[in-house]
């Protein structure tokens, strides 16, 4: 049988990914570690992020107004204690980066620039111009490359999480060049396989971003936590979903309905353009259902404006916007105003994990956009997430070196049965299935948008108990779908089949512990419920899967330390 073994492996070559190898090197020189990627590792979604990553590194300000800032932003459903961690742990990240070489925007002094971002009292977004993804991935995964004791498995797909009597002990994965199914074992392994926004229709987040790593822990009995809570975002360009960065409302552009009125001061006047996603968010679709939005052939849009401030500063700080403009919209963006609407773009809810990253599974951690280590609550804070992949993939990373540097080998006896297990399910359920007549695009398109119209913005109990029901029967018409391409090289229809199936699995998990959550809290709207509910539900919801269609919940509580929850008024 066919296996490598490591000390410790990573699934994911994303933001989180990366920095939790390198922190597993540093932590144990002597450890060999392996990253499994399904894609090149600057093709992950990380490379995408434009706004920038925040850390309180000016003197006016300070851990306590970005620890506030995050657990008001987060509708007090953020673990304070791990908030409190965050906030100091980011500008030693922020600084780190610098060190390796990431080329951050600089104010006229020389120092790291930061711009405003939604929801934050004051000035602490570090960017790189609006491309801080890109130069953000490209510095870690150049850094990564000094590591001989790195070892990558590009277009390597994880199929399963191998574990034996409690214990993680490494995946299974498919080499996507070969078609060659292998076990790769490790004393530890960390999940950092980012975001799911491809369950929905619209949505800022790449074709890759299909929930895998959630779908496999779950499926080894782990809990996802706080699954309701999926981020909208304000501004997408209408069809394509591509996202117009907050760092546009940072600098200064306007949001406009269809009478030229920022409307948001309707909503939320003190901070208008700078509330967090989910208000804005709720308030543009109010204002739609109103009739205040522009009609257009991808549905209604507000038009956000930036033409006021000058050609100059647009392409200083905002590049790539007037590069997208010109090339999705027709439009340039300084003459023109953009159309804008709400898109899925973030998932708060993720692997169950604790500060360091460990789930309840032994060796077993998760870190970045997959994981939900208590950062992010109800709302993420635009920008929290970068540093947050950078944070806590690092103390993942430590957590798994030391383990792996404790712990004895990971032997060929269980993972030789499991490895030929998992084999024989990828035959059968998918390469050598006869009779199908499902394809994978009419679920996958149908399940998106049963996605958009039952668990938006806005829900109800009864959007959410049909899309309970829709997600239900996909999940019946995938067990007879059809996979015309038996090649091994490259069998780009079996990895859409995986992702479909994993797909289906964290739908499911939205969509109950949103019809559960009886009340409405940072991005889980409940038109049923519109009030926040703390004496009922200021609690974490833990999807567990179960043989039948419906997870079990449970709930676990959430720990306060210095910020008592108060009314979320901005
Ligand atoms: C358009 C956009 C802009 C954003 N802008 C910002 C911003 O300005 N500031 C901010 O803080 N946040 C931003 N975010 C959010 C932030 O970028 C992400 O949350 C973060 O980059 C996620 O990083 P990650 O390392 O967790 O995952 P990713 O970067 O998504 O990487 C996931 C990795 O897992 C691998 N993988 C997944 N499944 C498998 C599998 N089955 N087998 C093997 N490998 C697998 C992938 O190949 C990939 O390498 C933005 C998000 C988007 C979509």
């Amino acid at each position: 049988m066919d296996f490598e073994s490591y000390d410790v492996l990573v699934v994911g070559g994303g933001l989180a990914g990366i920095r939790a190898a390198i922190a597993a090197v540093d932590a144990n020189p002597r450890l060999k570690i392996a990253m499994v990627s399904k894609v090149y590792p600057m093709r992950s979604h990380t490379v995408s992020a434009e706004g920038g990553a925040a850390a309180a590194l000016r003197p006016e300000d300070s851990y306590e107004n970005h620890a506030f800032d995050t657990i008001k932003g987060a509708d007090y459903l953020a673990d304070q204690d791990v908030v409190e961690a965050f906030v100091r742990e980011a500008p030693i990240e922020v600084i780190q980066m610098e060190h390796w070489g990431c080329p951050w925007s600089r104010d006229p002094d020389g120092k790291i620039s930061a711009r405003p971002f939604g929801g934050m009292t004051t000035w602490r977004t570090c960017f790189a111009a609006d491309k801080t993804g890109f130069h953000m991935l490209h510095t870690v995964f150049q850094t990564s490359l000094k590591y001989s004791q790195i070892h990558r498995h590009d277009e390597a797909f994880a199929t399963k999480l191998l574990v034996e009597d409690s214990r993680c002990v490494g995946v299974v994965a498919i080499d996507m060049r070969s078609g060659r199914v292998q076990a790769i074992t490790a004393k530890s392994v960390i999940l950092a396989t980012g975001g799911l926004g491809r369950v929905y229709a619209f949505t800022t987040n790449g074709n890759i971003c299909t929930g895998d790593g959630m779908a496999l822990a779950y499926r080894a009995g782990v809990g996802l936590k706080d699954m309701e809570m999926v981020q909208f975002h304000p501004t997408g360009l209408p069809f394509t979903g591509i996202l117009i960065t907050e760092a546009v409302r940072g600098e200064g552009g306007y949001l406009l309905n269809k009478d030229g009125e920022r409307f948001l001061k309707r909503y939320i006047p003190n901070k208008m353009e700078l509330g967090p996603r989910d208000i804005i968010s709720r308030a543009m679709v109010t204002e739609f259902e109103a009739g205040r939005g522009f009609e257009g052939p991808h549905g209604k849009y507000m038009h956000l404006d930036v033409r006021h401030l000058g050609e100059d500063k647009i392409d200083a700080k905002l590049p790539f916007m007037r590069e997208l403009g010109r090339e999705f919209v027709g439009i340039d963006i300084v003459k023109d105003p953009i159309p804008v609407r709400p898109v899925m773009h973030y998932m708060m809810g993720g692997v169950d994990a604790d500060i360091s990253g460990a789930t309840p599974i032994a060796g077993l951690y998760a870190a970045g956009e997959c994981a939900n280590v208590g950062l992010n609550g109800g709302n993420r804070l635009g920008s929290n997430s970068l540093s947050e992949c950078l944070v806590f993939g690092a103390a993942a990373g430590r957590a798994a070196a030391e383990r792996a540097s404790s712990v004895g080998p990971v032997g060929a006896n269980p993972v030789t049965a499991l490895l030929a297990d998992e084999t024989r399910r990828i035959r059968s359920s998918f390469l050598d299935k006869k009779g199908g007549e499902e394809r994978i695009g009419t679920i996958r398109e149908e399940m998106q948008h049963d996605m958009d119209a039952g668990a938006g913005v806005f829900r109800t109990r009864e959007g959410l108990e049909k899309l309970t029901r829709q997600l239900g029967a996909l999940r019946d018409r995938f067990e007879k779908i059809k996979i015309e391409d038996s090649s091994r090289t490259f069998n780009t229809e079996l990895t859409a089949a995986l992702e479909l199936d994993f797909m289906l699995e964290v739908s499911e998990t939205i969509a109950y512990s949103a019809l559960a959550r009886e009340e409405s809290r940072g991005a889980h709207a409940r038109r049923d419920f519109p009030e926040r509910d703390d004496a009922k539900w200021l609690k974490h919801t833990l999807a567990f899967r179960t043989d039948r269609a419906e997870p079990r919940l449970e709930y676990a509580d959430v720990r306060i330390t210095n910020f008592k929850p108060q009314a979320r008024t901005y």
